[in-house]
């Protein structure tokens, strides 16, 4: 590749949503760990069958108040900044939420 050749390439500009997120989440081994630890916050011994449920047990909300501090802690500034987190780590990883169709998504 010539230098006029390396110049036309689009410069790569890093997603301003990762502002300042610790080196220790831009690594794919730390994301199961993260996630474990997120996960765990959740625990409640009641199972509810509803979702809409988990919003009137105070488990639940507690628990929901605990995982976004823990959140914080780990180094996420924003409820959006680990969702998009989680997105790309899942990319790295080849983790595939979406559930096979066949004949359709097949080779996804
Ligand atoms: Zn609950």
């Amino acid at each position: 590749m010539t230098k006029e050749e390396a110049a036309k390439l689009p410069k790569y500009t890093p997603n301003p949503i990762f502002a300042g997120l610790p080196k220790i989440l831009k690594d794919p081994g730390s994301y199961y760990k993260v996630q474990k630890a997120l996960i765990e916050t959740l625990a409640c011994p009641t199972t509810h069958s509803d979702p809409a449920e988990m919003q009137k047990c105070s488990t639940c909300t507690e628990n929901m108040v605990a995982r976004r501090k823990l959140m914080h802690r780990l180094g996420f500034s924003s409820l959006h900044q680990y969702m998009e987190w989680r997105k790309v780590m899942e990319l790295m990883l080849g983790i595939s939420k979406k559930k096979p169709i066949h004949g359709i998504n097949k080779g996804d």
